[in-house]
């Protein structure tokens, strides 16, 4: 048995897939440890999306390497940095063991134990027993299925496809997922079934461009798209309460899906709604394919059938080319529709991507120039958007203990705010009622609203502990999943 520290980087499909490799090594007897002094195998899921983050990446496994001075190591590389430098890694980490792509999570457990017994043997320095696994695998996207819940658990993430066709000028995504691949409705309904029986209320389905779902595997049925079909055959599972879903893209939000936000209600009001410029010019050399005024509009379809609609989004500042007018009909456009939220970017140069390639890139001085003046926009939004919570009462599912302060009990509002507030051990893991009193930029503070008048929104509840609900036991496995950090500032990633 050996113990095993797992570490993500980048998105949710990330912590998804960090958690299914997490499944496969417990399953096989081994220990994932949140400690990594104490880790016999240290594996690093990556993110490409941006340099920034395969620097941490590397930066981290650097430092790590110290550890194997005290006892043997192993080292992996996992995911999308794994994926698109492959091989070269190890000439960048010369202790590294194992590098292995997106579409092999799958293999990663029987990876591990084959470099533990080398480690254990004679050679163990010799380059050639070094393990790279990138090829691709047909069916890929079925291998992520299986979840690592922690007591008390609530919420869950479901990988529904893998994969990307988009080609958006600035994205590497293509190239280290791969091409789309949908999961079939049916085993992911019977995923969402086994994870209500173990508990989860609430599930996010995840796909890089989620709401493309199935286009090249499944038909319309009456004009419903195959994602529409999905959400309603996931909504038809008994004692699940919310269903989220991330990142669709402007193109293929249909009528069907806007209208699906009004027929099902366990669909949350809240969509990430990635804008990326408000200038018509970037989108078009961004390879977006909508205008601001049709995201405007769309924005404006889906308020008029659900006026509460939480909507958040990603923005990259800097693009080649970007000039001042383009940032400011960026920030034009985030004035009117004021955004929860927004991740703001500046550009990064992604390796082999049309955008790296483009002669007029933007110094990083006004990057960060409008990268600051952008995030300040961002952050008066949303708090004038939290301001307008206060003295209101909405519905919070209980997550557990707030990471700040243990005291205290957090969970999420249907449009995905964080809620603090003073509770009890009943309230674990309930739908509450929650009436909300003060409120700062990110987060929003409350008090349950008292029994007779309807705390008890949830199922009958047995909880004797705080400490027992949902205290992420497994280190950084998955960091805003199942094992969520509140996020303690909002926009800057
Ligand atoms: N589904 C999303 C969409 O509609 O484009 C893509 C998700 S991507 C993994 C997350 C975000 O990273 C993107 O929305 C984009 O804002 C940002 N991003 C991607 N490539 C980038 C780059 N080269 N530089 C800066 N930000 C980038």
């Amino acid at each position: 048995m050996a113990k095993i520290y797992i570490k993500t980087y980048g998105c949710q499909m990330n912590e998804r897939d960090s958690e299914q490799v997490a499944r496969m090594l417990v399953e096989r007897g081994h220990l994932i440890t949140p400690h990594e002094n104490e880790a016999d195998v240290v594996l690093l899921n990556t993110c490409s999306v941006r340099d920034l983050a395969e620097q941490k990446a590397l930066g981290k496994m650097g430092m790590l390497g110290a550890l194997s001075r005290q006892r043997p190591v192993v080292y992996g590389f996992l995911g999308c940095m794994a994926q698109s430098r492959g091989e070269s890694l190890f000439k960048e980490i010369p202790h590294l063991d194992l590098v292995v792509g997106t579409q092999k999570f799958h293999r990663v457990a029987e990876y591990v134990e084959n470099a533990l017994a080398r480690k254990a043997g004679p050679r163990m320095d010799d380059v050639r027993f070094s393990i790279v696994d990138v090829e691709e695998e047909p069916d890929s996207q079925g291998s992520i299925r299986d979840h690592l819940l922690s007591e008390r658990q609530v919420t869950a993430f479901v990988s529904i496809m893998q994969g990307c066709n988009m080609r958006c000028t600035f994205c590497i995504v293509p190239f280290t997922r791969g091409h789309e691949r949908s999961r079939p409705i049916d085993q992911i309904v019977d995923e969402v079934k086994r994870l209500v029986d173990r508990g989860i209320r609430e599930v996010t389905l995840l796909g890089q461009i989620v709401n493309l779902y199935g286009r090249h595997e499944f038909p319309k049925v009456d004009g419903r798209s195959p994602f529409v079909q999905l959400l309603e055959a996931v909504h038809a599972v008994d004692g699940l309460d919310r269903i989220r879903f991330t990142s669709p893209h402007p193109i293929g939000f249909r009528k069907d899906l806007v209208e699906a936000f009004h027929s099902l209600p366990k669909l949350v009001e809240h969509v990430h709604f990635p804008l990326q410029s408000g200038s018509d010019r970037i989108l078009r050399a961004m390879h977006r394919t909508y205008t601001a005024e049709k995201y405007l509009k769309l924005v404006d379809e889906i308020r008029a059938i659900t006026p509460e609609m939480a909507m958040t989004t990603d923005i990259i500042v800097g693009f080649p080319g970007e000039t001042d007018e383009d940032f400011q009909s960026t920030k034009a456009l985030v004035d009117r529709v004021g955004f929860d939220n927004a991740f703001v970017f500046k550009y990064s140069k992604r390796k082999d991507t049309p955008a790296a390639g483009m002669l007029d890139q933007v110094p990083d001085r006004i990057k960060e120039e409008r990268n600051q003046e952008l995030l300040a926009l961002v952050n008066d939004w949303a708090r004038r958007r939290n301001a307008g919570f206060i003295g209101r009462e909405v519905e919070v599912l209980c997550e557990g203990p707030s990471k700040t302060n243990p005291a205290r009990l957090m969970g999420r509002t249907r449009g995905n705010k964080i809620v603090v507030f003073e509770g009890a051990s009943r309230h674990l893991c309930q739908l509450l009622n929650i009436r909300i009193t003060h409120a700062s930029g990110y987060t929003l503070y409350g008090e349950p609203v008292p029994v007779d008048a309807g705390t008890a929104l949830g199922r009958p509840d047995n909880v004797s502990d705080i400490a027992s609900c949902q205290v992420g036991s497994l280190g950084d496995v998955g960091k805003t999943g199942p094992y969520r950090r509140e996020p303690t500032e909002i926009g800057n990633k």
